[in-house]
């Protein structure tokens, strides 16, 4: 990884290496961002050669492949040589020396989850900005601190590459304050207690791509479902956020993989009551529970549709109806729906579980899968009555990142 920034050349673009420190994995992405005056922001960012590690601490795996496509490598390590975040990034770092040492990134773009109440955009990455974002880990305890180990582990190596933060949280600065209020007493708000949301950067990626393939129904009031491992629902007006089921935390909202989603405050208090400290809660609401919890099977949607179990059955039951329920919640809150949107690992992949959920709205907002188009994973995925159309679309977060990563370098680069 060169020390210095790579020379621009406007006409091939800026080369950028996208960051994403998750809890077990790490993965890096080079992306090259051309002009392009066609598209909103004027700017399109193409995949390049790319990398990850995951099973850190646990079944260490390294894959990488070159801008074409050709592996580098994919290799199992020792846990002893891949323990933790730091020895992670070392060996990443090694690997993608192959595919960066033609094209240095002029800039590295990271993915940190919570940005707190000052960011509603992304930064450029400095010591003020490191102090700020750490301070918000008790918030996001899941991911902010990796996030933040692959910042300082690139200062280390390359002090003067210019690093930009990306947040999860930023695009959910225009909900507005009924959004964003628990009924707490207020000073808790004016401290920062508040719904942030989260998926910020799959919302935005989602919002923009919708403008392209149905403009009309991107003006108007949409609600995109973002179904991972993580899961959260986002209302939109215009392509602008007013709504979404996450919260202060990324635990709030749907149920998840391992997370709860929302839940009555009191069980807390009982959990707490019975003698379970801090440690043992955070463990049971955000790895034991959600998915993984309900089923006691996997927090893998894959496996549970696979699996026949009564409890597999009700995980999956629970999973679609309050995914159904909050979607009703939301449309409150924008006055009806135009358009719903699927994304995500599930919300992509999974076409049941599309059927499942479009099958509860159905009375309520006329909305109908097409069974063809939907098991196909067509970007249309409702039948010409349905009175709301449903779409799947592929999100692509890292690709969001590198374009707010080569705005801000090109910002640094002219003052
Ligand atoms: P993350 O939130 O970690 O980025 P993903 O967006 O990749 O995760 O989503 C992971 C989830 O997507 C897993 O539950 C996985 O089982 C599910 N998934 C992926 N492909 C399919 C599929 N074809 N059918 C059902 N679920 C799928």
């Amino acid at each position: 990884m060169s020390t210095q920034p790579a020379h621009p050349h406007h006409d091939e673009g800026h080369v950028v290496l996208v960051v994403n420190a998750g809890s077990s994995s790490i993965k890096c992405s080079v992306y090259r961002v051309i002009d392009d005056p066609k598209v909103e922001g004027g700017m399109r960012a193409i995949h390049g050669a790319g990398g990850q590690i995951e099973g850190i601490g646990v079944a260490p795996r390294v894959v990488a492949h070159m801008a074409d496509g050709k592996l580098i490598v994919d290799e199992h390590f020792p846990v002893a040589q891949v323990a933790d975040h730091d020895a992670a990034f070392r060996l990443l770092r090694l690997v993608l020396a192959v595919g960066l040492r033609e094209t240095p990134p002029a800039a590295i773009g990271h993915r940190v989850v919570h940005g707190g109440p000052h960011y509603a955009d992304a930064v450029l990455i400095d010591d003020k900005v490191i102090d700020e974002l750490n301070a918000l880990t008790p918030l996001a305890p899941l991911h902010q601190p990796h996030n933040l180990a692959a910042i300082r582990a690139v200062r280390e190596a390359a002090p003067d590459l210019p690093q930009v933060a990306c947040f999860d949280t930023a695009f959910h600065a225009t909900t507005g304050v009924l959004a964003q209020l628990f009924a707490l007493p207020y000073s808790y708000f004016a401290d920062g207690i508040r719904r942030y949301g989260f998926h910020g950067l799959s919302y935005e990626y989602i919002s923009r791509h919708l403008h392209l393939v149905a403009p009309d129904i991107a003006r108007g009031r949409v609600i995109v479902a973002h179904l991972g491992n993580g899961a959260s629902l986002c209302a939109m007006k215009n392509g602008k956020s007013v709504e979404t089921t996450m919260g202060l935390t990324a635990l709030d909202g749907l149920p998840m993989g391992t997370r709860c989603g929302a839940l009555d405050a009191g069980v807390v208090l009982w959990m707490m009551e019975r003698g379970m400290d801090h440690d043992a809660i955070e463990k049971l609401l955000y790895h034991d529970s959600g998915l993984k919890g309900l089923s006691g099977v996997s927090s893998d949607m894959r496996e549970l549709l696979a699996n026949d179990s009564e409890q597999a059955k009700l995980a999956i039951d629970f999973y679609t109806y309050r995914i159904a329920q909050e979607i009703g919640k939301l449309a409150v809150g924008l006055g009806g729906i135009d358009g719903l949107v699927f994304t995500a690992g599930i919300g992509e992949n999974s076409a049941p579980i599309r059927a499942k959920v479009v099958e509860r709205l159905k009375p309520l907002f006329g909305m109908e899968i097409d069974a063809e188009a939907n098991a196909a994973n067509h970007d249309h995925v409702s039948t010409r009555e349905s009175r709301v159309p449903v779409f799947a679309i592929r999100t692509d977060e890292e690709g969001m990142i590198a374009l707010h990563t080569a705005r801000l370098l090109r910002e640094m680069l002219k003052s």
